[in-house]
């Protein structure tokens, strides 16, 4: 995700899309780039880095015209830099593009069109579009861009403006999100309204599949064979900061609910032919033998993510796993040699502590795979293998779905692992993997299952600490959902593996705590049953988190939040959603600054 932006009219483009961007900023931020029509001539500046290098640029550079386009970028295909910013320039330098999502076949049209004699500039997916037009044109952009797209798989908005028609900007829609806005004698594009208000709160929403005609008087849409579609025109009724939002109250809502998306972006590129595919994994095919042992390093979230990871690895590939919070790791005289895979996980990919106890092990010879969620970080840059996370931008500094798909890159990992080793049956492997392609769902059903979070948050929240046991992974869940409740509600909370707590913590127990008792283990459920019942005898109230068919549990809980059946070696997905469902309400209800949480910063490049 990152934002785009067009303007089409009588004044000058350049500072209205340069404003739109600023907006736009939060989706995306690593580069960015305008692009203007003037005489029949396209002129870009590009910069790398935050906005404002942008605007320093624009102001020293001539970008006059009235008609052109704008990208904040947040790269997913190549680094960060001023020739991988958006727009990008055909080779004939009649046509510039800006796009929002990933092309995922442009691995094959670059080739193609390499071979028909076009020259390549950047790395991105992105320059395939602007020489697939180039190719296609023969006079009528309509046709072009509809060649053009047809060409294309994976999500794009597009916004394409070409030198035959100064006046004019073309767009086209699939999978990412792109509105029109409709003004008087000028109109807009952009990812968002956010970029539109402070010109029209008229806008019309382009459906996937339907490009755009816009010039300052006319908006015109067509569908894949050029016929016209009638659009009807909607009003904003949303303030700015809304809008930002998508809508949402929070950044941390929107994001928990974009999680089924984020995880099928994550999943489906990497699961081909009904095998586990990681690209970037081949050279380590050949030395995967040769290690003893796994040690999975990260801090906070990412580390009780690598907590879930270990028990799956450990059960398919029966490799020892060690998990290791980074800040310890970087100090401890750690025992690793060149048997050793570093598994090094990291949402910025920019986590200091994570980047030397990187270091540390990659000096004792380890092998070191990153898991990020940032395209170009220190991390992706120091490892010798990365996969990664396609959460998009996370902007709410608790995490919740850059967790989320963390969790699925170490289940699918644990999968490529045990395949490549010869240690899963067929039957396990195919089940397993069906499960995995089933967890967008389960994430949607488990964020529908609880409708009453809200009121039940309301009647914890007077709550002064709060109690999270489990086991297996459970116990890993209870971590996690844990430290969300600490993060944005500042309640103080622990969490426990459940049989541990008979040994001195339950002292702690009386009958103001609450204790949330994650129970989705089944061939655990029993001894799960006992604890609860240990707490219940010294008072507690008992919130479970229970699989939706098991009745037993009511028997036992006050309250239960309900996860939809996934497989045991799974569940953490779906399971982790009620708990930040909780912790939200909860901190909502207390008048918390939920997205910015005090004394907490997204991330931590410091020690
Ligand atoms: N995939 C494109 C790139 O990496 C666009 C990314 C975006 O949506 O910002 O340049």
């Amino acid at each position: 995700m990152c934002g785009i932006v067009g303007f089409t009219g009588s004044e000058q483009a350049a500072p209205i899309l340069l404003d739109g961007l600023k907006r736009l900023e939060y989706r995306g931020y690593d580069s960015a780039g305008i692009a203007v029509t003037n005489d029949n001539q396209i002129n870009t500046i590009k910069a790398s880095g935050q906005l404002v290098n942008l605007i320093n640029k624009a102001s020293d550079s001539d970008v006059s015209g009235l008609c052109g386009i704008g990208h904040t970028r947040w790269a997913t295909h190549g680094a960060p830099t001023d020739t991988n910013a958006h727009p990008h320039i055909s080779n004939d330098r009649m046509f510039a593009v800006v796009h929002n999502g990933i092309i995922e076949n442009y691995a094959e049209l670059r080739d193609e069109l390499i071979e028909k004699g076009y020259h390549f500039d950047s790395e991105t997916d992105t320059e395939v579009v602007v020489h697939l037009l180039e190719y296609y044109y023969k006079g009528n952009m309509r046709k072009a861009l509809i060649k053009t797209v047809s060409k294309l798989e994976g999500s794009y908005a597009l916004g394409v403006i070409c030198s035959d028609f100064p006046d004019e900007i073309y767009t086209a829609k699939l999978g990412s999100p792109l509105i029109i806005g409709v003004g008087v004698g000028e109109n807009f594009f952009a990812s968002d309204a956010t970029a539109l208000i402070s010109h029209t709160k008229n806008v019309i929403y382009l459906e996937d599949g339907e490009i755009s005609r816009i010039t300052p008087d006319k908006v015109e849409v067509f569908d894949c064979t050029s016929a016209t579609i009638n659009k009807t025109v909607s009003r904003i009724v949303w303030n700015i900061e809304s809008a930002e939002k998508g809508g949402y109250e929070h950044f941390m809502l929107k994001e928990i609910m974009e999680q089924p998306k984020a995880l099928e972006s994550t999943i489906k590129p990497n699961i081909r032919d009904g095998k586990v595919n990681f690209d970037g994994l081949n050279d380590l095919k050949s030395n995967i033998k040769d290690f003893t042992k796994i040690v999975i390093t990260a801090c906070g979230s990412a580390y009780h993510a690598g907590c879930v990871g270990r028990y799956v690895i450990e059960e398919l590939c029966r490799l020892p796993v060690q998990t290791e919070l980074a800040s310890e790791l970087r100090y401890r005289n750690p025992i690793i040699d060149e048997h050793t895979l570093l598994i090094a996980i990291s949402q910025s990919g920019e986590t200091a502590d994570t980047i030397a106890a990187m270091k540390e092990c990659k000096n004792r010879g380890a092998t070191v795979l990153s898991i990020v969620n940032v395209v170009g970080s220190t991390i992706s840059k120091l490892s010798d293998f990365v996969i990664y996370t396609w959460a998009g931008p996370e902007i709410a500094v608790a995490t919740t779905k850059g967790y989320i798909t963390q969790i699925a890159i170490l289940d699918m990992l644990a999968l490529w692992f045990a395949d490549n080793l010869n240690l899963i049956d067929e039957k396990l492997y195919t089940d397993l993997i069906s499960d995995i392609h089933t967890l967008p769902e389960r994430v949607q059903r488990a964020l529908d299952l609880n409708p009453h979070i809200t009121s039940l948050a309301k009647k914890c929240s007077s709550n002064n600490s709060i109690f999270f046991i489990g086991r297996n992974i459970d116990y890993a869940v209870c971590m996690e959902g844990s430290l969300k409740l600490k993060e944005i509600s500042y309640i103080q909370s622990e969490s426990y593996a459940a049989g541990e707590l008979k040994h001195g913590t339950i002292a702690l127990i009386d009958d103001s705590s609450l204790v949330v008792a994650a129970s989705c283990q089944e061939q655990l459920f029993d001894k799960m049953m006992s604890n609860i019942k240990e707490v219940k005898t010294r008072g507690a109230n008992v919130l479970a988190v229970a699989l939706e068919h098991n009745s037993r549990i009511y028997k036992e809980a006050d309250n239960v939040l309900v996860v939809p059946s996934t497989n045991p070696l799974l569940v953490a997905i779906p399971e982790i959603v009620p708990l930040q469902l909780f912790s939200y309400y909860i901190a909502k209800e207390r008048g918390c600054d939920i997205d910015k949480p005090k004394n907490l910063a997204k991330s931590v490049t410091v020690e």
